[in-house]
This record gives C-alpha cells, structure tokens and sequence, in this order.
C-alpha cells in the first residue's frame, strides 16, 4: 500500500462527518475526508427549524454553510464511497470504490443512513424513471402528475405534503398498516381530496416499460391486488444505516455501530458518530454534537498513542 498516511480519515460528509472535519483541522490533524457526497439527509430536507441560530433554514442552505467552513479550514475532501475499513499493520485503510486504500492512524465513521428499499420487482429497473427516495429533490417533477407514496410514517406524509405543495393530480399513500405519522401531519393529508389512503397494503410489483405506469397494491386484509396507473412512486419505509462495509465493527440488530460515551467502537482507533451509530436520537445538532466529541476522542487517542 502507498500513498500518505494520514492522521485521520473520516467516512461521510453529512452533519456528523463535516463537524467532526472542522474540529480535527483546527487540531492540526492530517485529516482525509472520504465521502459520498457533500452534506448527506440534509440535503433532502425543505426546511429545518430546530438547527440553533437559524429560525429556519433550507437543509441544503444549511449544508453550504457546512461546507464553506469546511473550506475555510482547507479540507482534503475525496468524493468516493468506502467499501472496507480494516487495520493493517497498526494503521487504519480505508478503501474506496474508485480511489482505492487510503490509510490512517485513525478512523471516523459518519457515513449516515440511506432510504430503505421495498425490494420488489421493477424497483431497481424504474429507479430514476419514476422510483424516487426524496420527495423534497423530486416531487416538482410530478405537477399534474398520478403518483404513489409508499409508507404511512412522517415521511410518506411529509412526501404526500410534498406533491401536493408541487399540484400533483392525485396521490395514492399506501401503509402497510394504519398511518402511523403524527397526528397534526396526518390531519392535513386525511381529508384530501386529492388524496386517496390504501392502509394495510401493500406495494407488490412496479410495472412499466421506458418509465412507470402502474404499481400493483394487495390488501393485507383481503388479499385482492389492484394495479393503480401513476407516473411515479415515492418509498419512504424508513431509513437504515450505512454500515454494510463495516464488517470490522461491532453492529447492533439494526446495522448502526455500536459506540461507547466516548464514540469509541469495538475496534480501538475507530471513532463513529451522527446517524450510523446506535444513539437513538438521530438529528443535525445530535450528529453535529457527536461529530464533535469524536473529533475530540480521536485527537486525544492519536496524542497519547
Ligand atoms: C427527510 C428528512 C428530513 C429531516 N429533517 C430534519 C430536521 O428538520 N431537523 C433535524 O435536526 N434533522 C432532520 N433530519 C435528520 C438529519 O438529516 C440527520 O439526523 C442527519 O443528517 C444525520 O447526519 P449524519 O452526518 O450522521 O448522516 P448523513 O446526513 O446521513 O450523512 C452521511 C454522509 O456519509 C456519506 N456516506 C454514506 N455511505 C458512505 C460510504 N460507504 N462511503 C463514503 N461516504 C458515505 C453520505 O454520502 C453522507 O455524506 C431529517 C432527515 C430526513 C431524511
């Protein structure tokens, strides 16, 4: 292996990754970020009104700022996904899918949480051609539009809010059990009528030929399938952690990284912090807090090493 060793790698550029960045720059630590891309679910979120010092602000305003203070500390960002962290030797590498090993004394894990999948046939065949995982980034597409939206959780309303915002025609919200969103967010979609609730269904198959035209939906209850003509559909089941090339570290029975109070994983010399770890609370100023106490954990592991 070649190349320069680095004090620090951290893994994602989300919240977590970039706050955990500025603290071990102003530090002094060598520091290599490897991520994806640059501001991670924020990205996906309208407006946020709980970040202290913004009365709202768009997520991906947020994010910008992120970043011009990440530039400002002079960053050395790799846009590529890890897909192994081991150790080496006594040192850290961390492979990237196109760049290849990177290497370090020591490691952050920040690399966040991804839209869970419906793992039905045509969802990978008709992802970009009317399957989307963020309603905020997609839903202007579909003005006037026939669309699905599956989950019944905050998210799935929050998408439904999102279409109609953006004058969608009609919008079939499909739960696999009753609606489970907050109440006040639920009250908004339940009377709509341009909203149509299948509850105790489920999305069984995408169909279409260039882009969608139909999803078949089965009642739980009856069995019966019905295929209803969209032009697009929204998944939002859920969200699950970005930890499937962590085999090296201990996981609970969701995939986050277990961590100690002190962000420290099973593997001395690994830190993880923000969504990908198993602390419940996952929110911007929780991850940034995290990516914080990581920075700081893992400055204090390479200065007594
Ligand atoms: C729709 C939505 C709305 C939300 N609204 C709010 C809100 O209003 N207020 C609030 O406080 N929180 C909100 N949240 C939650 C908040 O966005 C997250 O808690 C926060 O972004 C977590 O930050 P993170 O840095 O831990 O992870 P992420 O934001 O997930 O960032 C992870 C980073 O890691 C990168 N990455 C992933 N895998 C790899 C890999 N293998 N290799 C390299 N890089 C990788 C990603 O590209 C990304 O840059 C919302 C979330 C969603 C989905």
């Amino acid at each position: 292996m070649t190349g320069e060793l680095y004090d620090l790698i951290i893994i994602g550029a989300g919240p977590a990754g970039m706050t955990a960045a500025v603290y071990c720059l102003r530090k002094g630590l060598r520091t290599l970020i490897l991520s994806k891309d640059i501001g991670g679910q924020a990205n996906w979120t309208t407006l946020v009104e709980n970040y202290m010092g913004f009365l709202e602000i768009s997520g991906p305003e947020l994010m910008q700022r992120f970043e011009e203070q990440l530039k400002k500390e002079k960053a050395t960002v790799v846009i590529d996904e890890a897909v192994n962290l081991e150790a080496q030797a006594g040192v850290f590498a961390v492979t990237g899918k196109t760049t290849g090993a990177h290497r370090a004394r020591a490691v952050i894990v920040a690399s966040g949480k991804r839209p869970k999948k419906l793992g039905v046939k045509g969802e990978e065949e008709f992802k970009g051609k009317g399957v989307s995982y963020c309603s905020t980034c997609d839903a202007p597409l579909f003005r006037e539009a026939v669309v699905a939206v599956a989950g019944g959780g905050n998210s799935g309303v929050q998408a439904v809010l999102d279409l109609l915002a953006n004058e969608a025609r009609q919008i079939y919200l499909i739960s696999d059990e009753e609606l489970t969103a907050d109440q006040v967010l639920a009250e908004k979609i339940i009377d709509h009528p341009k909203v149509r609730l299948y509850q105790h269904s489920l999305v069984t198959e995408i169909h279409g030929e260039q882009m969608i035209a139909a999803v078949s939906v089965q009642s739980r209850k009856t069995g019966l399938v019905e295929r209803l003509p969209v032009e697009g559909i929204f998944v939002e089941i859920g969200l699950e952690p970005n930890s499937d090339f962590l085999q090296a570290l201990r996981k609970n029975d969701l995939g986050e990284v277990v961590i100690d109070c002190e962000c420290r994983t099973s593997l001395p010399g690994v830190f993880a912090a923000g969504d990908v770890t198993n602390i419940p609370e996952k929110q911007i100023i929780v991850a940034c807090g995290e990516g914080a106490k990581a920075a700081i954990k893992a400055w204090t592991y390479l200065t007594q090493k």
